[in-house]
């Protein structure tokens, strides 16, 4: 299908890519600057990856998951406010916040579900062709082959599609893509939907996070009500540490308490530990699947979920100009910040525009997706991404540039000790620190004060993760 149109990039309208809660608060954004807007969401409603690990509870409370815009927006409209200080499922934070932001008249027929984004380009210049380049629409092909053209594209389409893999090495096991039906990615709904997967039989959940500790958590409470379930977990780092957590010094209690309680299982027997354990190999054999370390040892069950963490995929925007870390996949500018090798929560200052600015003029990945394979995003430090960029896109460089951040003070962090690329499988809490401009604001009635955990010389680090 052609191209809909040759427009002056002005007259277009900005293209929002993915409807997670860090799409749509660029969406209110752009709604309060009066700037022309269009939505493109991959699935049937707003924020399909939240929607599909809905049964999981956030561990920060809304006070930090509303967006400032979006709340202004949905307060006018009589919108009641959640209880701020409470954590809600994904699930609620979709049906109770993002699915109303979405019907406000200011958002609603400017966002499309079913729409998949599969590439973005300038319209008729490929990569290579640098006249007239800024002045050039985006343009943007979904999956349908149906084009549409752009002013700017605010990429917020998140890492939920893209799980990293089993194999220990970054690569694919060998046999992993032939085992497929039998590996759940993160976070299957084990006490709810897809308990009978799980239901009395033996599972292996692979990962360090605490994707892998809730569903740890689920499988062992399974397994009190359904006889014959047993639970395995297989990490590649040498202990647990991290999954465990601070415990009590854990500055988020339902953190805390989701390490403690997993550390309990382990030494119960309730949940078998195998670490050190790097996944080379998966075979089916007989209605069984069988994992194998990098060392020899193996589990045998009958299946597998892989909580692994996520990649972003760039490969929608292969034919714009990135200048990605060669480590994170962030921004370079972005990645020492949030380096996992250095650190374990993520010592993230208030950032916007400028740490985001790539070389192609007007394309920003925000949100989940700006982290790259960091695991510590939050969505405070999204909606502050997109209120910046969403300046700079309507000519406000003092707003743009004015970059405030309210986080959380929480984690339970290392300061030390870098991480293991297998720590670094979910997302996590930064741990606020010196800002070299902006403000990071410990918020009043917020989450309490940053206790710091020095992991051991070779142990890996606490904390850090969600899910
Ligand atoms: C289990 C879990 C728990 C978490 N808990 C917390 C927490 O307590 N606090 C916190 O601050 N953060 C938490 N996070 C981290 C993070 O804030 C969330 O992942 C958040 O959903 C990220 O928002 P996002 O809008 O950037 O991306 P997403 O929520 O992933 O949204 C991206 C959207 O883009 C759509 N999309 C993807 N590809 C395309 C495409 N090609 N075309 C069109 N649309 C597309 C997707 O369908 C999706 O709706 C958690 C994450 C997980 C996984």
């Amino acid at each position: 299908m052609p191209s809909s149109t040759t427009n002056s990039p002005d007259n277009l309208p900005i293209v929002v890519v993915g409807a997670g809660p860090v799409g749509l608060a660029a969406a209110a954004h752009l709604a309060e600057r009066g700037l022309d807007f269009l939505v493109l969401e991959a699935g049937s409603g707003p924020a399909a990856a939240m929607a599909s690990w809905g049964h999981v509870r956030v561990f920060s409370p809304w006070r930090f998951n509303l967006d400032h815009a979006a709340r202004r927006l949905l307060e006018a409209d009589g919108w009641i406010t959640p209880d701020l200080a409470e954590l809600p499922l994904g699930a609620q934070i979709v049906t109770d916040y993002l699915e109303p932001l979405t019907k406000l008249p200011a958002l609603a027929g400017r966002v499309r579900y079913g729409a998949k984004v599969v590439a973005i380009s300038r319209d008729g210049l490929d990569r290579v062709r640098t006249t007239g380049r800024e002045d050039t629409p985006f343009l943007i092909r979904l999956a349908t082959g149906e084009e549409l053209t752009a002013r700017a594209v605010i990429d917020a389409s998140g890492t939920w599609p893209t799980p990293n893999v089993l194999g220990g090495s970054g690569l694919p096991a060998h046999g992993e893509p032939e085992a497929a039906a039998y590996v759940d990615s993160a976070l299957p709904d084990v006490l709810g939907a897809d308990r009978d997967r799980f239901a009395g039989r033996h599972t292996l959940v692979v990962g360090a996070g605490h994707s892998a500790a809730n569903t740890l958590l689920a499988l062992a409470q399974l397994a009190t009500e359904a006889p014959g379930t047993t639970v395995s977990w297989a990490i590649r780092t040498g202990a647990a540490t991290r999954t465990y957590g601070g415990g009590d010094a854990d500055a988020l209690p339902a953190r805390g308490a989701l390490g403690t309680r997993v550390r309990a299982l382990v030494e119960s027997g309730a949940i078998t530990l195998h670490a050190g354990f790097s996944v080379q190999a998966v075979t089916v054999d007989g209605g069984m699947v069988t994992v194998t370390s990098r060392s020899g040892a193996s589990v045998t069950a009958d299946r597998i979920v892989s909580a692994t963490g996520f990649r972003p995929d760039h490969t929608i925007a292969s034919e714009l100009r990135l200048d990605l870390d060669p480590v994170l996949g962030s921004t370079r500018a972005l990645a020492p910040l949030i380096d996992p090798n250095q650190h374990s929560c993520g010592t993230v200052p208030p950032h916007g525009v400028d740490e985001l600015t790539q070389p192609e003029t007007g394309y920003y990945a925000v949100g989940a997706k700006s982290y790259g394979r960091a695991p510590t995003f939050l969505m405070a430090t999204g909606y502050e991404q997109v209120r910046s960029v969403v300046a700079a896109l309507a000519g406000d460089w003092d707003a743009a540039r004015d970059v405030r951040l309210e986080l959380p003070e929480t984690g339970v962090c290392s300061s030390s000790a870098a991480l293991s690329a297998d720590d670094a499988a979910c997302c996590g809490t930064p741990e606020p620190t010196a800002a070299p401009r902006g403000l990071v604001t410990g918020v009043a009635g917020g989450l309490l004060s940053l206790p710091v955990v020095q992991a051991a010389p070779g142990e890996t680090e606490t904390g850090g993760c969600c899910g």
